[in-house]
């Protein structure tokens, strides 16, 4: 587990000074790396208001966030998996395949998998180009469809409905592996008609798909969706709001899953309890860091959207501070 203890300049300075005491704190740092996602999806600027709340303090507990940008999901839940980050935003499909090595994308399960908190809801997120004809799901067969990058959770959710529905990539004119940060212009740019990502909202990949082109959210509802809801406790029917968007007035029906911050066992008690304290004991300063988590609440976070179990220094703090009954 990549946890590095260093002994910064300035703190061995300090401690090679005779008779001058430092704090642990001052001597020591403890790194962890979060990972997260594409620039313009919202997970990482969720690193970002998790790092600025833990390091705002970091003198006084000598922990030190930091944020990487990654494919997303099922890149971090590999990463935490071979030891190569601390934490991670990964999608509650994905934990709970990771955790129960459940899905083809987790051929091994990981018991070490800990649930931390769960965040914003993640609708799955369809916007075609105006131009394309496209108004239902069903409508992208023939289409140009950018499924998204492996290693993101949208790619592996838009493999399972393309199961649902029996489809193959065969089944569309063309298909393309582009990333977050670059589906939008290509939707825009004509080189595609249709993108797909997972995401909470209001979010910037949605807000430049939506406002450099003229495009549509679709909705994705019917029976095969419904089926999905059915049989896995972590889908759910959820709307994006109308008018969230340019041009898009309308409550827009399609299925979701959450956010999640998960870690490993790895990551000791006091560092988890630290970085959630960090978030829970700002929670008015967290929630305007983001538009996405305008209705987030601490017992929501604290109970919700987890299928591995929830780690030991999360816990610690939640029944501390009565956020959970099952202490
Ligand atoms: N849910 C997406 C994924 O796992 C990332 C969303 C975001 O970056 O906000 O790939």
């Amino acid at each position: 587990m990549k946890q590095l203890t260093v002994l910064t300049a300035a703190a061995v300075i300090a401690l090679g000074a005779a008779g001058m005491g430092s704090s642990p704190a001052d001597a020591q740092e403890q790194f962890v790396v979060i990972g997260t996602g594409g620039v313009t999806g919202v997970y990482y600027p969720t690193g970002g208001a998790i790092q600025r709340l833990v390091n705002a303090n970091r003198a006084e507990h000598g922990i030190r966030v930091s944020v990487e940008s990654t494919g997303g999901s099922i890149f971090n839940l590999n990463a935490l998996a071979n030891g190569e980050m601390d934490m991670g935003v990964v999608q509650s499909d994905w934990q709970f395949h990771s955790f129960n090595g459940s899905h083809e994308n987790f051929p091994e399960a990981n018991p070490e998998l800990r649930a931390v908190f769960s965040i914003h809801g993640e609708p799955f997120t369809v916007v075609a180009r105006a131009d394309s004809g496209i108004e239902t799901f069903e409508d992208l067969v023939g289409k140009r469809v950018n499924i998204g990058n492996p290693g993101s959770g949208a790619r592996g959710t838009m493999e399972v409905l393309m199961e649902a529905y029996g489809w193959t990539v065969d089944d569309f004119a063309q298909t393309s592996e582009l990333a977050t940060a670059e589906q939008s212009q290509a939707l825009c740019d004509n080189n595609v008609d249709v993108i797909v990502f997972t995401v909470g909202h209001p979010s910037g990949t949605i807000q430049e798909a939506t406002t450099s082109c003229e495009s549509h959210i679709i909705p994705v509802e019917g029976d095969i969706v419904s089926e999905l809801i059915e049989e896995n406790p972590f889908y759910a029917y959820s709307t994006i709001p109308g008018g969230m968007y340019a041009n898009n007035p309308d409550d827009i029906v399609t299925f979701g899953v959450k956010a999640t911050f998960v870690t490993t066992t790895a990551l000791s008690d006091e560092a988890v309890s630290t970085i959630v304290a960090s978030v829970f004991d700002n929670f008015e300063d967290f929630k305007r860091l983001h538009p996405a988590y305008q209705t987030l609440t601490p017992e929501d976070m604290a109970t919700t959207g987890m299928s591995a179990p929830v780690h030991d220094g999360a816990m610690q703090y939640y029944c501390e501070a009565g956020l959970r009954t099952d202490c």
